[in-house]
């Protein structure tokens, strides 16, 4: 499970910063996750539950997460359709040449979060 490693990462990330801003707890995380990125969003609610608890001096027990899921777009380099691809290289509904490029969708970042 990837999901678990990309958490690690994501609340290293968080918690230094929370650090910085002067709060000893985090209290809520919100990511942003691209459909296309990867990272699916059940396991990764998992993985949080399972580092609040082993990091109980960094996280509020009651510490949420939030997921913003990010639609993926496409845009053709060839006759500039732009379309919802399903995965990540895709014919071009308009000209038929897989010349699509992924313009969003494969985000995977931190959108905000909370602390106190
Ligand atoms: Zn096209």
């Amino acid at each position: 499970m990837h999901e678990m490693a990309l958490m690690g990462d994501i609340l290293q990330i968080v918690w230094e910063d929370a650090q910085r801003q002067g709060f000893s707890k985090v209290t809520k995380v919100e990511l942003t996750v691209g459909k296309l990125s990867q990272a699916m969003p059940e396991a990764l609610e998992m993985a949080f539950s399972i580092y609040k608890e082993q990091y109980n001096h960094i996280f509020d027990q009651s510490a949420e997460i939030k997921f913003d899921i990010e639609e993926a777009v496409a845009c053709c380099i060839e006759c500039n359709t732009t379309y919802i691809p399903d995965r990540k290289i895709t014919i071009c509904p308009g000209c038929g040449m897989p010349t699509g490029n992924l313009i969003k969708g494969e985000t995977f970042q931190v959108k905000s979060y909370e602390g106190s």
